[in-house]
């Protein structure tokens, strides 16, 4: 019997609970748990016991001494009893100290954690203390142990076992809404709230508001003269527009704003609007009427932005958020020419920025944030209506990643061709708006 062997030569030299016992043999059987592996296991040593007292005695209480003291075993200590047998205090086990023991009061402390938020689904990640880990590497290579398993890997399953039984949760290993980091042995438990993601697309009603919040240049957001204490340099942003509402909803703690792509601050974004996924990070709340938010954003924005498609989102969602950013966009620009321009020259123009590759080279105004390259960038279409004399409306469906107001103006010859260099005339873009991101 060598699992019998094995674990009397373990209890012989070390005090070990059912837990710890049995792990050692977690792979052999199935449906069941380490603890009555080892209580099984512990039950036949004492059998085993008590057969040997009839031939050789003094080697049957031994082994029941091993079983009673170091494997804690009362039914051991029955049999010692019964031969008025003395037998010592229950021991620490070696390789968790108790920490199995304590498991129904570390599922207490998380679940009193766990009342503050929303969620449907969690993981248990357990962390254990270096030398704990290495204990029982020592351990398992000490006894040639084979079909064991790790201590991790049996608490992260107990702990979320018993937990999920208390609160009715499921468990989620890919995309859970809570992680319950676990310590056992210094009884502690955290929490990791994932983030909630909402997507959307937002139109963008009027000139004058950013993406993104941007901070007061000159107080970095403190409050001051220049911001009117507000610690900004435009009132409003998309970003805070929209994602205010929802971070008052769900009572987070902070927010992320991914767009695909973005406009200028005086380009309007309008047509079908701009797709986004607004990350809210430590949510207390997750389950939103989504309808809700989406009239509170819009009443509250005033006509300055608006959402629209509101629906759950997830991180997933964001990195092809990231990808479309390159994807087709279609632009309209007011033009104001230096001087009176002729219908062919318009003609020209879309006869020469259609189906036209633009060597662009980083503008001037963005050079801060983008390293200097040349870019080459595709337009499918551009058409042109007059206005006036001299003021033109241009429509410019191209690849994304094109800065339209250099293609206007040329950016003194860093974009090539240009409005400006093909009529060789001074060209303006007065107004920007975006009409179309993507295909949608
Ligand atoms: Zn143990
Ligand atoms: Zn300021």
């Amino acid at each position: 019997m060598e699992i019998l062997t094995t674990a009397l030569q373990m209890l012989n030299k070390y005090p070990l609970c059912d837990h710890c016992l049995g792990r050692q043999f977690a792979l052999l059987g199935h449906s069941m748990e380490n603890r009555d592996r080892g209580r099984t296991i512990k039950l036949l040593l004492t059998l085993e016991g008590h057969l040997l007292t009839y031939s050789i005695d003094e080697e049957g209480f031994s082994l029941l001494k091993a079983v009673a003291a170091n494997g804690s075993f009362e039914k051991a200590r029955d049999v010692l009893r019964h031969f008025n047998k003395r037998t010592r205090v229950k021991k620490r086990c070696f390789l968790c100290e108790g920490a199995f023991e304590r498991i129904p009061s570390t599922v207490v402390n998380a679940v009193r954690k766990l009342g503050r938020y929303e969620f449907t689904t969690l993981l248990v990640g357990v962390k254990l203390p270096l030398e704990v880990a290495e204990r029982e590497d020592e351990f398992k290579a000490r006894f040639n142990v084979t079909h064991g398993e790790s201590m991790k890997s049996q608490f992260s399953r107990d702990v979320g076992k018993q937990l999920c039984q208390t609160i009715k949760k499921e468990v989620d290993y890919s995309k859970p809404d809570v992680v319950v980091l676990v310590n056992p042995f210094a009884d502690q438990v955290r929490l990791q709230i994932n983030p909630i993601h909402v997507g959307g697309r937002y139109k963008k009603l009027i000139r004058g508001i950013p993406q993104s919040k941007w901070r007061c240049r000159r107080c970095d957001g403190k409050g001051c003269e220049v911001c009117s204490w507000t610690g900004k340099t435009y009132q409003d942003s998309v970003e805070e527009l929209v994602g205010l509402p929802l971070l008052k909803m769900v009572q987070g703690e902070g927010m992320a704003f991914h767009g695909a792509g973005r406009e200028d601050v005086d380009a309007r974004m309008l047509g079908s609007g701009r797709p986004f996924v607004l990350e809210i990070k430590q949510p207390k709340k997750r389950y939103i009427e989504l309808r809700e938010l989406e009239q509170i954003i819009n009443k509250q924005a005033d006509g300055k932005i608006e959402v629209l498609d509101l629906h759950i989102a997830n991180k997933e969602v964001v990195r092809r958020l990231k990808r479309a950013e390159l994807t087709e966009k279609t632009y309209r620009t007011i033009v104001e020419f230096g001087r009176d321009v002729s219908d062919k020259e318009l003609e020209n123009i879309e006869e020469i920025l259609s189906e036209a590759i633009i060597r662009q080279r980083t503008p001037r105004r963005v050079l801060h944030r983008r390293s200097d390259l040349t870019r080459e960038k595709y337009i499918y279409k551009a058409n042109t209506k007059r206005m006036s004399h001299n003021r033109v409306e241009m429509q410019i469906r191209c690849q994304g990643g094109l800065y339209i107001k250099e293609l206007i103006t040329g950016d003194e010859g860093r974009t090539n061709p240009s409005v400006a260099s093909i009529l060789e005339v001074k060209a303006t873009p007065l107004q920007l708006d975006v009409l179309k991101v993507g295909e949608t």
